[in-house]
This record gives structure tokens, C-alpha cells and sequence, in this order.
């Protein structure tokens, strides 16, 4: 026993060791990727239910590796929050689609709304207000374009703060989403202190709309929710034509998912855009 004991000990320690060394190798690369500028933003585009028209896009990043690899963010986000990395990227992840933002203008296109992801570790940081509103003055982008989505997560803890650091956001002309609304236990009697402009319902609800009675209770009692509180609803991860009819039944207000287009690099959201 004491012998097998030892023995898984080892085998224990082995592992520990290669899994940290292979951890680390990751929070390097990671590291330089981020020097070398190796992530890119792909927009993935929202529309209103009924006329399908386009109201705004989704930055969502990933990491293209040298070896044009293209990690997903499931995949290095939570080592960016572990390591604190996720602070300079999220600044980067907000400049770029600021820049992204007026260089479709000057392309011609209309102006855009653009939503980006902001992780609860960059929102509590002290520097997140004064680094926003750099980015705005140096970008240019009026501030009514661009939309913050915050989780869950991030607007339950200290509600205070979180109240106060959402009402000078709102102040600045800024919008704000609640992102994969219903997956988390935010308190419905918070919400009407939250200056929110938008619920995203996630797509856990979506999925199977047309067979699952239960999500579609949900969605309507959301939505409904949304009316009383004037908060607009979007519905993300919408896949078919079913699920596009039942939230437009239910009044859902807006909609995102691969039914419309999956997320695209700028030049092909441009081609999409303009072959609409
Ligand atoms: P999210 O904010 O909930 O983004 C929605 C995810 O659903 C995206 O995955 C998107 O590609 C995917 N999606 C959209 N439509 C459909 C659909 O019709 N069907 C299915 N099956 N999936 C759909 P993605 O791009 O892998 O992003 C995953 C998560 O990573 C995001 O979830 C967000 O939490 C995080 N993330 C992405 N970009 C950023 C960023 O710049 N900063 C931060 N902090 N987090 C980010
Ligand atoms: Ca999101
Ligand atoms: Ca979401
Ligand atoms: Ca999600």
C-alpha cells in the first residue's frame, strides 16, 4: 500500500510538472502573441427581428497563432484573467474596434454599432474608466456607437460600485448589454438600478426553441421583463429559421446568430454588408 502510495505520488508529481510547464509555455506564447499582435477581432452582425435590417456588430477575438492556427477565445481568455494579461488585451480588444469602427466610415459605410466583451477582472480595474474614455477621445468613434457587454457576473458583485461605475459609463453616452442574461444569479430587483440599454438572451435558451416549451417561457417572460423595464431584448446563437419566427413572436427585439452570419473578418462583414 505504501509502495503504491509513493508510486501514484510520483506519477502525481509528473504530471503536475508537465501540465505547469505546459501552463506556462501557453502564458508565454500568450504573452508574445499579445507583443506581436497576433489576435484579430471578427464581427459578427446583429438585426432587428422584424426587418431584418442591421443594427450593430459583435467584436469576438481570436488568436491567430504563426502557424495560422486560429484559437478560439474559450481557449486563452481564462489564462489572459488568471495572469492578468486580460487587462493590456482588453484595452487592445477596445482601441481596435474603435479603429474598426471609423475605418468602415471612412470606407463608405454607415456608421456601425460596435459591441465589445468586457471581462469582470478589466471592469474592476481601477484605470478601466480613464482608459475607456482615452480611447474614445483618440479613436473619435461617437460614443453612442459603441456598446459594452458585461455578464452577469461582473454586475452582481459590490452593486454599489458596480452601479456608480455604470452610471458614469451611461454618462459618457456609451451603451450597456447584459450579456448571456439568465445563466447567472443576478437578482431581478437589482436590475432596475442598472442603467442597461439591452438583455442578451443566451443562447442556452435559443436552442431548440421550437421543441422546448420551458425556454420559450423563459424567453417570454424576458422579454416581457425588457418591455416593463424598456430594456431592449436580443436573442444571440439563433441558428434557424424556426427560432428567428418564435422570437419574433415572442417580441424579441433584435437577433444574432449563425441564421444570419457566423462572426467574419472585416472585409468579408463588408462583402456581407454590401451584397445585402
Ligand atoms: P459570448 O460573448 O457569449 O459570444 C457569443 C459566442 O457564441 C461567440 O463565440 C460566437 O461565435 C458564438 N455564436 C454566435 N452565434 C452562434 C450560433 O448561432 N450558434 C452557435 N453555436 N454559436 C454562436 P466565441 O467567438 O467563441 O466567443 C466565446 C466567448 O469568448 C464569448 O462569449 C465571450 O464571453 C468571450 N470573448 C470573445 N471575445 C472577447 C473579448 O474580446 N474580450 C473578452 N473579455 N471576452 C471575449
Ligand atoms: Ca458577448
Ligand atoms: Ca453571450
Ligand atoms: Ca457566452
Amino acid at each position: 500500500v505504501k509502495d503504491n502510495g509513493r508510486n501514484f505520488y510520483e506519477f502525481f508529481e509528473a504530471n503536475m510538472n508537465e501540465y505547469a510547464s505546459e501552463r506556462l509555455m501557453l502564458e508565454n506564447n500568450l504573452r508574445r502573441a499579445l507583443a506581436r499582435e497576433e489576435f484579430v477581432l471578427f464581427y459578427q452582425p446583429q438585426v432587428d427581428s422584424r426587418t431584418e435590417a442591421l443594427i450593430g456588430v459583435e467584436a469576438l477575438i481570436r488568436w491567430m497563432r504563426p502557424n495560422s492556427e486560429i484559437v478560439p477565445p474559450g481557449d486563452f481568455i481564462p489564462i489572459l484573467e488568471e495572469t492578468g494579461l486580460i487587462i493590456p488585451l482588453g484595452e487592445w480588444v477596445l482601441a481596435e474596434a474603435c479603429r474598426q469602427h471609423k475605418e468602415w466610415i471612412r470606407k463608405g459605410l454607415p456608421p456601425i454599432p460596435i459591441s465589445v466583451n468586457i471581462s469582470a477582472i478589466q471592469f474592476q480595474e481601477k484605470e478601466f474608466l480613464p482608459m475607456l474614455s482615452n480611447i474614445i477621445k483618440e479613436s473619435g468613434i461617437e460614443p453612442g456607437y459603441l456598446d459594452l457587454e458585461l455578464t452577469e457576473s461582473v454586475v452582481m458583485q459590490k452593486p454599489e460600485f458596480v452601479i456608480k461605475q455604470l452610471k458614469f459609463i451611461k454618462e459618457m453616452g456609451i451603451n450597456l448589454s447584459l450579456d448571456d442574461f439568465g445563466t447567472g444569479f443576478s437578482s431581478l430587483s437589482y436590475l432596475r438600478y442598472f442603467p442597461l440599454d439591452r438583455l442578451k438572451i443566451d443562447q442556452s435558451f435559443v436552442r431548440g426553441l421550437s421543441t422546448d416549451s420551458v425556454n420559450e417561457a423563459i424567453i417570454e417572460a424576458v422579454v416581457a421583463l425588457g418591455k416593463s423595464l424598456k430594456i431592449k431584448t436580443i436573442a444571440e446563437g439563433v441558428e434557424t429559421k424556426q427560432e428567428l419566427e418564435f422570437l419574433r413572436k415572442l417580441e424579441c427585439d433584435e437577433i444574432q446568430g449563425y441564421y444570419f452570419s457566423k462572426p467574419l473578418l472585416s472585409e468579408d462583414f463588408i462583402k456581407w454588408f454590401t451584397n445585402r
